[in-house]
């Protein structure tokens, strides 16, 4: 006699809007079990019943091979009574409010899965050519998705009538698009429009006339999933050159989308695991390394001056499918906006934001709900290295190692501004926002933390920020906190990079935190940002760092990289000449603000240390962008990483560790009147620099018994001190945590604050 039995199996994860019930569907069905799917509130719950061997393998199946977007966090399944009875039902009725404790997912962005592209391949299938072609598994999801739960009555499909043929795909538990609430179709779905720069129509078929005009030098506003994109050919010098013109962009690298991965392999080299990065269904931008200059290069050099590096993505949608096939061309896939504005997204902004910079606008009736950049990213030892998160990850939750006692808002730095939500156990990272010096991105920003809290459901109960008294971000938590009488947590910035390291991997030990990077308000009027940190999320204790000097004219600095090298020289006792040289003027003014110390704040900032090296080599006087002279200075060193970095010193200053940078910049300075190569001056920087991280890790590992390493800031972007620094420490027995999840830079920061408040409100006895 077979033991048959009914189970109700309750999953929680990234479950609804995936396709997940009608792949239980076809699974019970296959089994030949009965019993119902539902989504609720709590996730999607499932009753199964037959014998007790077959659903065994139910489970495990369901496990071992859910529908691709979807991810399982957690399947708990127990014994119920047995109701007998045939078939499998897919519930339809949707969320059941008396469920309560809601943790709202919604699923990001998903790129064209395979069986939609070989559709809209297919002449005889009713959907080809089909720009909007979807289906449970792919499309667009938190860009338009207006609340919750996910249905599509609640997303800007809403706009869309179905018709008879999608409305029977819909309803068939059987077919791919059940309860696709993105289902459409060319009789019933949105449809694509080719405007002129006035927004007047264009006559002909929109995509091959765009890819027409693009061939031709044209710059086309192109309407993407989360905003506009601006696209020129990026193989034509002149396109480039006059969209980095009219755009006011001087050198800050462009995204260049691809039609597939072979176009890709032309130009840049692929391990396997980059080549698995581009076609994931996030599509992000890849950061991948140029095919050495032997090769003719198709693609324009003003794409990214002076990189080492091309920001290489595939077609997210089928639109983009269909006109890199109408251009026949690699193409320049950029932001919709000028200089540092946030991308355009509304289409009534269009013909006023971007109508002096694009000649063509390829526009669609599908409105975007949540506006959202393209991610980047790179692999570094065959691993993701984020560098900003977005489209096609934003808002998947991160798990916390430790709930938040109360629902939080992390409101985030002043750069590359992303925030956090925390409910419970889940931390949602906002997509990035962009830097908060602009008017419009404040806007942005203010609109789309409450975008989320309504989306998301998550009404904050107390609100973590940077401890920088000038952030925009931190007057919003201010102002919020006031209003709404909740706690303020205020994070210092270097904590919140090294408690964002621990979120993302779960880790609840104490760590020695190396957080470099550009800047951060350290609380003690020097501004930090090459430090290391003893502690976890509640707290952490500076215990080491690089040796403070001046940054002439404060933020100047940062966009005159050769300010940097002046104040290393003069610090460390070496002739200013070669700078003098350059700059004759103004070198004895800068020279007079840091002997006055005249608005020259004290800074440990690596990245500034980074800028001094370079500009010192001869590489990088003036940036366009915070860190373009330390990405020169990386892209030209060559060769292995062995011996013969420069050195440095540690030296104990008030019970704390000093990285004395003082024998460096007198070496770098011997060399650079030697006429050593910029490349080989790169190299020995970026191994002396690990060999001294390596020994304070060291130290401080003896002195705290603490054997797990955390490195976060932005400056761990760069791929040869990242490796470089892990070589080191794996070999002296340390564990390395960086980041794989969220970015390193400014963009995790509302991550790492989220967790400190968490850590310290569980700690306050209430
Ligand atoms: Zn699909
Ligand atoms: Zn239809
Ligand atoms: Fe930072």
């Amino acid at each position: 006699m077979t033991d048959v039995r009914r189970r109700e199996i309750t999953v929680r994860g990234i479950v609804q809007g995936v396709g997940f019930r009608p792949s239980i569907h076809h699974l019970a069905a296959r089994l030949e079990l009965s019993g119902s799917v539902r989504n609720t509130a709590r996730g999607v719950v499932i009753e199964v019943e037959g014998p007790a061997d077959v659903l065994a393998v139910f489970e495990a199946e369901l496990i071992a091979h859910p529908p691709p977007l979807a991810s399982i966090d957690e399947c708990v399944s127990t014994d119920i009574p047995i109701q007998g009875g045939a078939g499998f039902q897919v519930v339809v009725s949707d969320t059941d409010p008396a469920e309560g404790g809601p943790t709202i997912r919604i699923t990001p962005d998903a790129a064209t899965c395979a069986a939609c592209l070989a559709e809209l391949r297919d002449p005889a299938n009713r959907r080809y050519r089909y720009p909007f072609i979807t289906c449970a598994t792919c499309g667009p999801r938190l860009t338009v998705v207006t609340g919750a739960p996910y249905d599509r009555e609640r997303t800007t499909m809403k706009a869309f009538t179905m018709c008879a043929a999608c409305r029977r795909e819909y309803e068939d538990p059987a077919d791919r698009r059940f309860h696709a609430e993105t289902i459409a179709c060319p009789s019933c779905g949105p449809a694509i429009r080719l405007l002129d720069a006035r927004g007047a129509p264009l006559a002909g078929d929109p995509l091959s006339e765009a890819g027409r005009r693009l061939s031709e030098g044209a710059i086309a506003a192109i309407k993407g999933l989360g905003g506009y994109h601006l696209a020129c050919d990026a193989t034509n010098p002149e396109a480039v050159a006059r969209l980095r013109q009219r755009k006011h962009r001087d050198e800050k690298p462009f995204a260049v989308m691809f039609g597939t991965l072979a176009a890709i392999e032309q130009v840049c080299l692929l391990g396997e695991a980059e080549k698995a990065l581009l076609r994931s269904p996030a599509r992000p931008v890849v950061l991948v390394d140029r095919r050495p200059a032997s090769v003719p290069p198709p693609i324009d050099d003003a794409i990214a001056p002076g990189m080492a590096t091309i920001g290489a993505m595939l077609p997210s949608t089928p639109l983009h499918d269909l006109l890199m096939e109408a251009a026949g061309r690699p193409l320049v896939m950029t932001s919709g906006n000028s200089s540092h504005e946030p991308m355009v997204w509304r289409d009534e902004e269009v013909v006023e934001r971007l109508g002096t910079i694009a000649d063509i606008v390829l526009t669609h009736d599908r409105a975007i709900h949540v506006r959202c950049d393209d991610g980047v990213s790179r692999i570094v030892e065959g691993l993701a290295l984020p560098i900003r998160r977005a489209r096609g990850e934003a808002p998947r939750p991160i798990r916390l190692p430790r709930p938040c006692p109360v629902p939080l808002l992390a409101t985030g730095g002043h750069l590359k501004n992303t925030f956090a939500l925390g409910s419970s156990e889940d931390a949602f990272l906002s997509h990035h926002i962009g830097d908060l010096d602009d008017y419009a991105a404040v806007q942005a920003f203010r609109h789309d933390v409450r975008l989320y809290e309504a989306m998301l459901q998550i009404e904050p109960r107390a609100i973590a920020h940077d401890l920088h008294p000038d952030y925009e971000s931190t007057r919003y938590a201010a102002e919020r906190a006031a209003g709404e009488g909740v706690p303020l947590f205020a994070v210092q910035h270097h904590h919140a990079h090294i408690a964002s390291c621990l979120a993302e991997h779960g880790w609840t030990e104490p760590v020695i935190g190396v957080a470099f990077d550009g800047s951060g308000f350290g609380g003690d009027g020097t501004v930090w940002g090459g430090e290391f940190l003893l502690g976890g999320a509640e707290q952490v204790v500076r215990a080491a760092h690089l040796r403070a000097v001046r940054m002439p004219g404060g933020e100047q600095a940062v966009h005159e990289p050769w300010r940097m090298a002046l104040a290393h020289l003069l610090d460390a006792g070496c002739g200013i000449e070669a700078i003098q040289a350059r700059h004759p003027r103004e070198s004895s003014i800068v020279a007079r603000l840091i002997e006055r110390r005249i608005n020259s704040p004290l800074t440990s900032s690596a990245g500034r240390l980074f800028d001094a090296i370079a500009s010192l080599a001869g590489l990088a006087d003036t940036a366009s962008f915070e860190g373009q002279a330390a990405m020169r200075l990386e892209a030209l060193v060559e060769g292995a990483d062995t011996a013969g970095g420069y050195p440095f010193e540690l030296r104990d200053v008030e019970g704390r560790i000093e990285i004395d940078t003082r024998p460096l910049i007198r070496a770098v300075s011997r060399d650079v009147r030697r006429g050593v190569a910029p490349g080989r001056i790169g190299r020995r920087f970026h191994a002396g620099l690990a060999d001294a991280v390596a020994a304070v890790c060291m130290g401080l590992h003896k002195s705290s018994g603490y054997d797990t390493v955390a490195l976060s800031g932005g400056v761990f972007l760069n791929r040869r001190l990242t490796v470089a620094i892990m070589g080191r420490l794996a070999g002296s027995g340390l564990r390395v945590l960086r980041h794989q999840r969220v970015p390193p830079n400014d963009g995790g920061l509302s991550l790492g604050q989220l967790a400190v408040a968490a850590a310290r409100l569980r700690a306050t006895p209430s």
